[in-house]
């Protein structure tokens, strides 16, 4: 491989996409975040357009060219039919189910590079998390589980060679759907959104349940504002992570339980996959929307929850930590996966 050669990355979201860069050593090109809007009302070739003037924008930013690129990762949303063809999604328009994004991306990348670029695409959490695998496992030897909070909770396990668990449908890693403890969690099993009634992890730890938490908590602290507010109960929960900033008791209270059935549930993941490092991302963990004490505060109870079901050699060596690339990782990573395949 040439030393100047290049890798690009892009992230496909819902309303914007991203575009990221490394060098052949797997190092960033930017730190910069680019982003052209993803103007799904516009049909598949519209979206496509913006991905391929998102990457000619970052060559010419940096003064880079296609003959440079040996590869271009994509990290889009599922579910999948298959390989590189969209399925049914409340994120997209209708029209995008059986969406060949593969093929469309390939042609444009053909038609704007004047040769055909490798391609290879994968789900936007695994890719965010081999990103972030490369940055916490630096020079040591590890496999790394990734959680990411959010709107549900992402999950990803990437193995030692960097790559991550896709599973043979395209399926793998959805642990995100794994019944939790409720037992030991003293909680009812919530319905998910995924159809499953056997209370899904995602219910206790992502926005998703939060709802149902509230709803559930807020018995405990009846004289607290959102006991009485008339607000739409969606709308109560958004405010929720601010009030925790502020050491409300009750947002306080509530994350600490998302963070407790965090623990237990990266407990669960080490009894599968035994990995080393644990990297924690998600809304949670962004210094810009959450204050240092609580990171910490919510880290380390994930660390106490997860610590006592663990195997004591595992007690040693796991290191659970917050991820640090934020909004760069999924295009960092599809990027990283380019080079695993085509370097
Ligand atoms: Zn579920």
């Amino acid at each position: 491989m040439p030393g100047n050669t290049i890798f690009l990355g892009t992230d496909s979201g819902a309303t914007t996409s991203k575009i990221g860069g490394i060098w052949a050593d797997g190092s960033p090109i930017s730190t910069d975040l680019y982003q052209t809007p993803t103007p799904s009302a516009e049909g598949t070739l519209a979206v496509v357009d913006g991905w391929v003037s998102g990457a000619v924008r970052f060559l010419e930013r940096h003064g880079l060219d296609w003959e440079q690129v040996g590869g271009v990762g994509l990290a889009i949303p599922g579910p999948y039919i298959r390989y590189g063809v969209m399925g049914s999604t409340t994120n997209l328009p209708k029209t995008f189910e059986n969406w060949d994004f593969y093929g469309e991306y390939s042609a444009a990348l053909e038609a704007a590079a004047g040769r055909p670029i490798p391609l290879v695409c994968g789900n936007d959490g695994n890719y965010g998390a081999v990103a972030e695998a490369r940055e916490v496992t630096k020079d040591e030897k590890g496999t790394v589980i990734m959680l990411a909070p959010g709107s549900g909770l992402g999950c990803a396990y990437v193995g030692v060679d960097g790559a991550p668990l896709e599973g043979d449908t395209l399926n793998g890693m959805e642990a995100s759907h794994f019944a939790a403890p409720v037992h030991l969690l003293g909680v009812r099993p919530y319905p998910c959104g995924c159809g499953k009634t056997w209370g899904c992890i995602e219910t206790y730890t992502s926005i998703a349940g939060l709802p149902m938490l509230l709803e559930d908590h807020l018995p405990k602290f009846p004289d607290h504002p959102l006991a009485s507010s008339t607000l739409e109960s969606k709308e109560k929960v958004l405010q929720l992570r601010d009030l925790a900033q502020h050491g409300d008791p009750l947002a306080c209270a509530i994350f600490d339980f998302q963070a407790k059935a965090l623990g237990i549930h990266v407990a669960m993941l080490e009894m599968v996959l035994d990995a080393r490092f644990v990297v924690i991302g998600g809304g949670l963990m962004d210094p810009t929307a959450t204050t240092d004490a609580f990171r910490s505060n919510y880290l380390e109870i994930v660390r106490d929850s997860c610590g006592e079901y663990l195997w004591t050699r595992q007690r040693e060596t796991v290191k659970i930590s917050a991820a640090v690339l934020g909004d760069l990782s999924q295009a960092i990573g599809a990027a990283l996966v380019a080079r695993q395949r085509y370097s």
